[in-house]
């Protein structure tokens, strides 16, 4: 082996710690993070890193909005590297992918060759890794169910080895992986089965709700009559506007929807306009902006329904067509409160809104769906009911107060909050939203009994036993 460059006798440099955050930047937190170049690399890496006692956490695209893709101190395994589509089986609609591959990737394979993901969230700017990782759900859950019933097998790299599992035959471990928010192990690789489409485009019927009591109507109506179904709710809009919405139903279109010139090519593949928003932007989003932003996107929505027919990622991914928009919120951020409720408490969506109106929050985007029924993994967070997600901005006066009033409404409704989109959760209130923590804990433990892989939101939320050797702040070994 010819000798590097510096002679060879210099120890290698540990690369410095960088800050970590997730997409609401609100509370980052300081890592070594390493690119995971192949499997191999994978078991490479988490031997090395269970050897020398340090903590570790994969990571994916950084879309979970508050502290589940953060591992303080430790070291963060980025996951992009793995990005291949390894095998595409065309004729059953079956496909094999490496973790780091994104949905936008995967999506551009799959969709000219007449498949589409049965599950998809409201951004393709996701892994398939975090995908599985955070169970999620689209808009189809009343329908479809989480992104992990369409998953054969996966790949997962732990400390005692590298095991495939599936839901036939290890249902434990596989069920605990899901949902697992990277704590279970990195998954390297994943089986999925895909829905086929015979064209690449969506109808969509557009249509407003007057107000809360409408738009809710109106989205239980469609858990029947549509396969997609959601409401941008206005957050701000008081008196007899208060919870108007723009809802949007959609099925994937068929040749019959398009017009003549798109029929030659149906399965074209849709080309997304991106624009970026700039680095090192001041907080632009104030509240008299968010007030009138959601006066006109109101406005702007047809008074009668209409129907149209449109490429899938504006119906899809509407907001991945300004890439890095969390900027917009400045260096402070942003943080996404998203929880469920069950049908009979539907009354909570209204309370929710109003004490967050009467703390002078001011929500900037809000989105309300449907769930259907819940899946098995521990963790996953969809139950059947109502799931709201409402954008707030961090630092504001009196919000972590009212938000921890909030948990205990959802909590005592029998409800829940997404850990993907959490980083400020009591951990009192865990056990009672995630009923099945402990026997995700007994799965956990049988993959990672030494507990190599840890998050800034594990330790918050005390999802893993407590570190002896980690100190706050610090690195950990
Ligand atoms: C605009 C926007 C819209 C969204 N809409 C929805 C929605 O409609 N429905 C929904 O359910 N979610 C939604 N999300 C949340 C997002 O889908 C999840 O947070 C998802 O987990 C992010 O994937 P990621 O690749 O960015 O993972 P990261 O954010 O990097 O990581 C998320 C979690 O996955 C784990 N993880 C990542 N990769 C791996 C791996 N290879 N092996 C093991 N664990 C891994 C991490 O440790 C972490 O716990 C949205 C997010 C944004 C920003």
């Amino acid at each position: 082996m010819s000798p590097p460059p510096s002679g060879g006798r210099e120890a290698p440099t540990e690369p410095e710690p960088v800050l970590v955050s997730g997409f609401g930047r609100a509370s980052a937190s300081a890592a070594v993070t390493t690119l995971v170049r192949s499997p191999d690399h994978l078991d490479e890496l988490i031997a090395r890193r269970a050897a020398s006692g340090g903590r570790a956490l994969a990571r994916g695209l950084g879309r979970a909005y508050g502290d589940a893709a953060q591992c303080a101190g430790g070291l963060v395994f980025d996951c992009r590297g793995l990005d291949q589509v390894l095998e595409l089986d065309a004729t059953r609609g079956v496909v094999r992918v490496e973790a780091g591959c994104s949905l936008r990737a995967l999506l551009a394979a799959i969709v000219p060759a007449g498949w589409f993901l049965p599950v998809t969230p409201g951004t393709a700017e996701v892994t398939i890794g975090g995908a599985i990782a955070a169970d999620v759900h689209g808009k189809n859950h009343h329908r479809d169910g989480t992104f992990s019933a369409f998953v054969d097998e996966l790949v997962l790299h732990t400390p005692v080895g590298r095991r495939t599992l599936s839901p036939a035959d290890s249902p434990e471990p596989f069920f605990a992986t899901v949902a697992g928010m990277g704590l279970t192990g990195v998954i390297s690789q994943a089986t999925l089965r895909l829905a086929p489409i015979t064209t690449s485009k969506m109808v969509v019927e557009t249509r407003r709700g007057a107000d809360l009591d409408q738009t809710m109507e109106i989205l239980e109506r469609a858990d029947a009559s549509h396969h997609y179904s959601v409401a941008w709710v206005d957050g701000v809009a008081r008196g007899r506007c208060f919870g108007r919405s723009v809802i949007t139903l959609g099925e994937h279109a068929g040749i019959e929807d398009l017009p003549a010139h798109q029929r030659t090519d149906p399965l074209a593949p849709a080309r997304a306009r991106c624009l970026p928003v700039p680095p090192g932007l001041p907080r632009l989003i104030s509240a008299p902006l968010i007030h009138a932003f959601n006066a006109t996107y109101f406005r702007r929505a047809p008074r009668r329904a209409t129907r149209e027919v449109l490429a899938y990622p504006p119906y899809f991914y509407p907001l991945d067509a300004l890439a890095d928009w969390n900027r917009l919120y400045g260096r402070r951020g942003f943080l996404q409160y998203q929880y469920v409720v069950p049908d009979e408490r539907a009354d909570v969506v209204r309370l929710v809104f109003e004490r967050l109106i009467a703390a002078g929050q001011h929500p900037s985007l809000v989105v309300l769906k449907r769930f259907g029924a819940a899946g098995p993994a521990p963790l996953s967070f969809p139950r059947p009911g109502w799931t709201v997600a409402i954008d707030l901005l961090a630092g504001t006066e009196d919000l972590a107060a009212t938000l921890d009033r909030v948990d205990e409404l959802v909590a005592s409704a029998g409800g829940r909050v997404y850990f993907a989109k959490d980083g400020r959760l009591r951990p009192e209130l865990v056990a009672a939203m995630y009923p099945e923590l402990g026997r995700w804990q007994a799965a956990r433990a049988e993959l990672d009994p030494d507990g190599l892989f840890v998050s800034d939101l594990a330790r918050r939320l005390h999802l893993v036993a407590p570190e002896p050797r980690f100190a706050p702040g610090g690195r950990d070994e």
